[in-house]
């Protein structure tokens, strides 16, 4: 065997490209672990030398079996790295413990993946969301700013309360972002965001009344979000729908869009009772949320599990937030308002570390500081 001297960071990061590009694979159609009529496998290379360095460091630390297969190292990756990771690949980095590389619900890389992935240069060109690119792009056919902004905040807010939606929901929005646009612009955009539902179903499918995923009704019967059966362990259904009426939004945006989407819409909604100056989404995302005067107060909402990720995701680069005076990252609490003040205090310690020059908040100390007249 030959001793490809891999440090364990490298593979981690290796494993999250391969992982990303087999995910924009399986988007495209293709199945993990296929061949082309010559035989030759189509999995991405980098997930092909991701699982032979893991198999390595699985067979030195004398677990023989467990790296063989592909289909088993990916779902190995939908549960915590240190579940189930060789104890080598976490040496020295056991912060990385509680890192999940693909989210189970709607089995699309996590924005840490994507970002990990990144970091090793292996996907140089991936952006972290080409929709934000493909739906900026398509604006600029509008020649009025507000416009544009209007109709990039209405369609965002749309996002976030329908993870899947109607033919008709999706008529009534596009008809609403065409008077916005003055131009029938963003409907291809808007059905390429949200293809028909896969599989045929037997009979009418429910929606959750508290996220409008979709609802499993089996027995018992849940939402399909994680995030929304995290928060709400009751179900209450919206709606029962013809699926052959129904869209769903796809995986990435429901990671990137839906579930930060649902904080920020919150907090929006929270900041504003008290001062009207907070602005959604300004400048087409520049950042999550604006206050005060122009590129005052930049807020970005961040919904990482792991929080030296997102440490290193800034380390990369500080991104729009450092347009603002103030820029802030805000973190979730992804479970108690306890947990929320561990995650933000982890990050002020990485950002410390780092020399990252932004402020961290939780969404409480945001309402405490914010939520009251300017
Ligand atoms: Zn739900």
């Amino acid at each position: 065997m030959s001793a490809e001297p891999a440090d364990p960071m490298d593979t981690l990061r290796l494993l999250a490209a391969g992982l990303v590009l087999q995910h924009q694979a399986c988007a495209r159609g293709a199945i993990l672990d296929a061949r082309d009529d010559r035989g030759r496998t189509l999995t991405p290379k980098l997930l092909l030398r991701a699982q032979a360095r893991l198999s390595r460091l699985q067979i030195a630390s004398g677990n023989l079996a467990r790296a063989d297969s592909l289909h088993q190292l990916v779902v190995d990756c939908t549960r915590p790295l240190g579940d189930w990771a060789p104890d080598a690949l976490l040496d020295g980095h056991e912060d990385l413990a509680e890192l999940v590389l693909i989210d189970p619900g709607v089995r699309s890389p996590t924005p840490e993946c994507v970002s990990l992935g990144q970091e090793g240069q292996n996907l140089a060109d991936l952006k972290e969301n080409l929709w934000f690119d493909k739906l900026r792009e398509t604006l600029r056919a509008v020649p009025l700013a507000q416009s544009r902004a209007d109709a990039y905040t209405r369609l965002r807010r749309f996002i976030v309360a329908h993870p899947a939606a109607t033919q008709a929901e999706l008529d009534s929005l596009i008809r609403e972002l065409d008077a916005l646009t003055l131009l029938p612009l963003l409907g291809p955009l808007v059905h390429e965001m949200y293809p028909p539902l896969a599989g045929g179903s037997e009979g009418p499918v429910a929606r959750c009344g508290h996220c409008g995923s979709l609802v499993e009704t089996g027995d018992p019967p849940h939402c399909t979000s994680a995030r929304c059966r995290e928060e709400h362990p009751d179900v209450h259904l919206r709606d029962w729908v013809d699926p052959a009426q129904l869209r769903v939004l796809r995986g990435e945006l429901v990671l990137y869009w839906v579930n930060p989407g649902r904080d920020e819409l919150r907090l929006y909604q929270a900041l504003k009772e008290h001062r009207d100056d907070v602005t959604l989404y300004p400048n087409q995302d520049e950042v999550d949320l604006g206050l005060g005067g122009e590129r005052e107060i930049g807020l970005d909402l961040k919904d990482y599990a792991s929080m030296p990720t997102l440490a290193r995701r800034f380390q990369r680069e500080l991104g729009d937030l450092a347009f603002y005076r103030r820029g802030i990252v805000v973190v979730t609490d992804r479970g108690t308002r306890v947990r929320g003040e561990a995650r933000r205090d982890q990050l002020r310690e990485k950002f410390a570390e780092l020399r990252i020059p932004l402020e961290v908040m939780t969404v409480h100390d945001v309402l405490s500081t914010f939520g009251r007249p300017a």
